[in-house]
C-alpha cells in the first residue's frame, strides 16, 4: 500500500501521544534499493535516530530504534506470558518467522514466545539477544499483535548470561541445571541421604491428589538427594541473585531436561518441593521425560509408559501450581494428545528446529539448485555436526540427489533421517564461508527468504498450527 509516498505494510501504522503532542510511526519496504525495511516517523520524535525523508524521519531497524520503539509502543516489548495457562516457544533462529506465527496465534488461545533462543544457539547463528529481540519486536509492530508475547533466555547457565538476557527486558530465565546434577549416582552406590531429608521424607506419604500418592525408601531418597542436591541450590542462589525481588519483571523456568536419564515422577516432586521450601517461585519445570524427544522428529519410545508417566508429572506440577515445560516439542505429534490432556490444557512447549526445517523446505520448493548445494554439504559436515547432538540419523537412508527429481526434493522433509540432518548441520550450513571469506549459503537463502516470505507464513501457519490442535483438541 502507498502512504505518504512509502510502500508501507498497511497494518504498521500506528499512531502516540507524547506530551501532547501526536507521533505517527510506520513500517515501510524497500525494494529498489534491497536495503530492507525501516521505519518513518512523523510529528513528535521520541528517541528514534534516522535520516530525513520527505518531512519525516527513516530510521533504519537496528537495536537503537528498537529500544524506542518498545518505549513508545508497549505491546512491541515482551511479556511475562509465561503466566498464562498455554504459552509456546517458537526459537526463531533466523529472525524472519514470527510474522508467520503471528497470522496463527492471533486465531488460538495461547501466547507465544517469539523470542527464544539460547546462547549455543546464538553463537551457532552468529547473533546476539539484542537480534533476537529486536526482530520480534519489528515483525509484532509491523502485525498490529497486541496479544502480548514472551522473550526466553533459554537454557542458560551462568551468571553472565541470565545477567546479559534480563538487561535486555527478556521476560523469562530457562535455568539449565544440568551441569549440576550428578551423573553416574543409582541407589546402589548413593550415600545415605542427609539427615535433614530424612526426617522430612522418610515413612512419609505425599499425597498430591488425584489419587496419586508418593513415597521414598531410604536409597531412593539417598539417591535423589546426591543427584540433584547441588541443582537446587544453584538453581536458589540463581533465584536469589536475579529474580527475588522482582526488580526485572521475569519469570523463572527450571530446567532439570538435559540430564542422560528420565526425570522419575519421584524426582520430580523432590526438586519441586525442595526449591519451594528454599523460597524459589518458579513458573514452570522441565522435566526430562521417558522416551527420545529427537530433535525436529516425532518421539520415540513406548507410548504407554509416557502416558502414565506425564499423568504423574502433571499432577505434580499441578499440586505445586506451576505449568510442565516440554522441550523439543518440534514435530512430538504422537504424544501432544496426551499432554494436552493430562495437563488439562495448561503447559508450556518449546520448539526451535522445526522453524528452521520449514525454512528450507521452502529453498527445496523454489530453489531447488540452491537446495542440492546446501544438502550436499550438510551431508559432508554430518559427521562434524553429530558430535553435539544425540541422534539416530542414517544418512544412507536419505535418497541420492542425483536420483530425485527436483519437484521430489521438498518430499524430503518427510523423511525423519533427511530432517534431522538439515537440522543439525544449521550452524555449520549459515556459517560456511567460501574461499574469498564470504558467506556460502546464509546471503542466498536469506534473499530468498524474503521474496519467498509469504510461502514461509503459509508453511509456518500449517505446521506449527498442526502442533496446537493436537496439543488443544484433547484438552
Ligand atoms: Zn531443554
Amino acid at each position: 500500500m502507498n502512504y505518504s509516498g512509502f510502500d508501507v505494510y498497511e497494518r504498521s501504522i500506528h499512531k502516540a501521544q507524547i506530551e501532547e503532542a501526536e507521533a505517527e510511526v510506520f513500517m515501510a519496504k524497500d525494494d529498489a534499493s534491497g536495503g530492507g525495511d525501516f521505519l518513518v516517523v512523523s510529528g513528535k520524535n521520541h528517541g528514534f535516530k534516522g535520516e530525513p525523508a520527505g518531512g519525516k524521519i527513516r530510521a533504519p531497524l537496528n537495536h537503537e530504534n528498537a529500544d524506542a520503539l518498545r518505549k513508545l509502543f508497549p505491546f512491541t516489548a515482551p511479556s511475562r506470558v509465561l503466566r498464562e495457562e498455554r504459552s509456546f516457544g517458537l526459537g526463531d533462529r533466523l529472525g524472519i518467522a514470527t510474522p508467520g506465527h503471528i497470522k496463527l496465534f492471533e486465531r488460538y488461545d495461547v501466547y507465544p514466545v517469539f523470542a527464544q533462543q539460547s546462547i549455543r544457539e546464538l553463537n551457532l547463528t552468529n547473533r546476539t539477544y539484542e537480534d533476537v529481540l529486536d526482530a520480534a519486536s519489528f515483525a509484532v509492530f509491523r502485525e498490529d499483535f497486541q496479544k502480548g508475547w514472551g522473550a526466553d533466555g533459554d537454557h542458560l547457565k551462568t551468571v553472565k548470561d541470565v545477567e546479559y538476557a534480563l538487561s535486555l527486558g527478556f521476560t523469562m530465565i530457562t535455568l539449565d541445571c544440568s551441569d549440576h546434577i550428578k551423573t553416574g549416582v543409582s541407589e546402589a552406590n548413593a550415600p545415605p541421604p542427609p539427615e535433614k531429608y530424612t526426617a522430612k521424607y522418610l515413612g512419609k506419604q505425599f499425597d498430591i491428589g488425584e489419587g496419586i500418592v508418593l513415597s521414598f525408601t531410604g536409597t531412593e531418597l539417598g539417591a535423589i538427594a546426591a543427584i540433584y542436591g547441588e541443582a537446587i541450590g544453584f538453581a536458589a542462589d540463581m533465584y536469589g541473585r536475579f529474580l527475588k525481588d522482582g526488580k526485572y519483571g521475569a519469570d523463572f523456568e527450571i530446567s532439570i531436561d538435559e540430564t542422560a536419564s528420565p526425570t522419575t515422577p519421584l524426582q520430580h516432586y523432590f526438586v519441586a518441593r525442595e526449591l519451594i521450601d528454599a523460597g524459589v517461585s518458579f513458573a514452570t519445570m522441565a522435566p526430562r521425560f521417558c522416551g527420545e524427544f529427537q530433535k525436529g522428529i516425532d518421539y520415540i519410545g513406548d507410548l504407554a509408559r509416557f502416558e502414565k508417566e506425564i499423568k504423574v508429572h502433571a499432577a505434580i506440577a499441578r499440586h505445586f501450581k506451576y505449568k510442565l515445560s516440554i522441550h523439543s516439542g518440534s514435530d512430538k505429534f504422537s504424544v501432544f494428545p496426551a499432554i494436552g490432556r493430562e495437563s488439562r490444557g495448561i503447559f508450556h512447549i518449546k520448539t526451535a528446529g522445526t522453524n528452521w526445517l520449514e525454512a528450507v523446505r521452502v529453498i527445496a520448493q523454489v530453489d531447488p539448485a540452491l537446495y542440492r548445494e546446501v544438502h550436499q554439504y550438510a551431508l559432508s559436515a554430518f559427521d562434524e555436526a553429530r558430535k553435539y547432538y544425540h541422534v539416530t540419523t542414517d544418512p544412507g537412508k536419505i535418497p541420492g540427489l542425483a536420483s530425485l527429481s527436483n519437484a521430489e526434493l521438498p518430499g524430503l522433509f518427510e523423511n525423519n533421517n533427511c530432517r534431522q540432518l538439515i537440522h543439525i548441520t544449521y550452524g555449520l550450513i549459515l556459517n560456511k564461508k567460501n574461499g574469498d571469506g564470504s558467506f556460502a549459503f546464509r546471503d542466498r537463502l536469506y534473499q530468498i527468504w524474503r521474496r519467498q516470505e509469504d510461502a514461509y507464513a503459509r508453511a509456518l501457519e500449517r505446521h506449527i498450527g498442526k502442533h496446537l490442535d493436537l496439543l488443544i483438541h484433547s484438552i
